[in-house]
């Protein structure tokens, strides 16, 4: 139907980005498809609303020139074809009309940048400008242009590479990766909804020890999570030291990771050791302590939620409840405790002993089967 559309408007449309990147590496049937018309976008949206049976109604964004079009549970993102350009004080692109390619170059990604034909007369013809195609054979997140340019245009793209390189398994092409390092404090000026929504994305990816741990090495989650960066390293003093509590929150996350797909208990787990970085103590007689560590992390998760505008809802308290909960079953375990105070913290647990109870089994870390198996009991 779009092709036969932008036909009868005699011009030519191409399926571009997400859906052609998900579709050659089989990742499933996306449900938005991105329609990019040399011509307006609008207007092609409109033509192909008119022909389908039912007539499914628009929305126009006039300001963006673009269009969405939902027809039985697939959402169609029509765009025209557009060059932009940007000015390093601004994020806001100068753009123009533009070609086929010149929208391709601003793309951020070569296996983002791929477009497919729906013109008759090439129609099915793969258009790979930046060599996207072997990008996705290799597993590569590459910018097609230079990568301080893509980084500086819109510093949100530093952060999208981490995420498909965390939800596809793919490593960031060397220079890619360099220039965040040497672009991250760019990332300032972006607004915290979109480095949430990328957050989320890494949190729900398969592994997100692998998008946690590249935030950490090119120095962008001392932006975005101080908090956590604040809690890696190794202390010694007088021959006794502490784990390195960073390392082990991404152990915990992944951990989780493979018992539930629910972001909010994956970010309790991201959470759950946040206060050991202000009550850290060494103790002459006991070693190191983190003596209220989860009271002080259950009040920093409020203050984090706020600053990165997450939502103060109740999925919030649950997550300071998690934070709250998540070393005392470890705790009374390692005290020996009694069934019945067991009984009795389950019971406060309430709906959440399940999650919290998988939270438990992440953080058995311990070597000695002796305490191993005193842990599951
Ligand atoms: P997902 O649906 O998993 O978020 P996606 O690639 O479809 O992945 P979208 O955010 O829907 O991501 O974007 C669609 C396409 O638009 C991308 O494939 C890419 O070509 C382009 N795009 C999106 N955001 C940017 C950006 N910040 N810079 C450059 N191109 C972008």
């Amino acid at each position: 139907v779009i092709a036969e559309a932008a036909k009868e408007m005699d011009i030519k449309c191409y399926v571009i980005g997400g859906y052609v990147r998900d579709y050659l590496l089989q990742r499933g049937i996306p449900k938005d498809i991105d329609i990019v018309a040399v011509g307006s976008g609008i207007e092609l949206a409109k033509k192909v609303a008119s022909k389908l049976s039912g007539k499914p109604e628009i929305s126009v964004f006039k300001n963006f020139g673009t269009a969405m079009l939902k027809n039985k549970g697939v959402e169609l993102e029509f765009v025209g074809a557009r060059k932009e350009s940007y000015h390093f004080d601004s994020r806001k692109p100068v753009v123009e009309d533009g070609t086929l390619e010149d929208d391709q170059k601003r793309r951020d990604f070569t296996i983002n940048a791929l477009a497919i034909s729906l013109n008759k007369d090439d129609y099915g013809t793969l258009l790979d400008p930046f060599d996207g195609i072997s990008d996705l054979d290799n597993k590569l997140i590459r910018t097609p242009l230079d990568p301080d340019i893509t980084y500086s245009d819109d510093p949100l793209r530093m952060m999208r590479a981490i995420r498909f390189a965390s939800q596809l398994n793919f490593t960031i092409f060397p220079q890619s990766l360099d220039a965040i390092t040497e672009n991250k404090d760019r990332i300032q000026i972006i607004s915290k909804e979109r480095i949430v929504d990328e957050l989320n994305k890494i949190l729900s990816s398969p592994t997100p020890s692998l998008g946690l741990g590249l935030l950490h090495k090119t120095g962008l989650l001392e932006y975005i999570l101080p908090e956590l960066t604040a809690l890696q390293g190794i202390e010694e003093i007088e021959g006794q030291r502490h784990k390195d509590n960073f390392w082990h929150t991404l152990e915990v996350v992944d951990n989780i990771s493979k018992h539930t797909d629910n972001v909010w208990l994956r970010w309790a787990a991201l959470l759950h050791d946040i206060g050991k970085a202000p009550t850290k103590k060494f103790d002459k007689k006991i070693g190191w302590t983190f003596h209220g560590h989860e009271f002080v992390g259950s009040k920093m998760t409020y203050k984090l939620f706020k600053r990165l505008r997450l939502p103060l809802n109740d999925k919030m308290k649950y997550v300071q409840k998690m934070v709250l909960m998540s070393s005392r079953p470890i705790v009374l375990a390692e005290d020996f405790v009694t069934d019945s105070a067991v009984r009795r913290l389950i019971f406060d647990a309430g709906d959440h002993v399940e999650d919290l109870m998988t939270l438990c089994e992440a953080d058995i870390t311990t070597k000695n089967p002796k305490k191993q198996k005193q842990y599951k009991n």
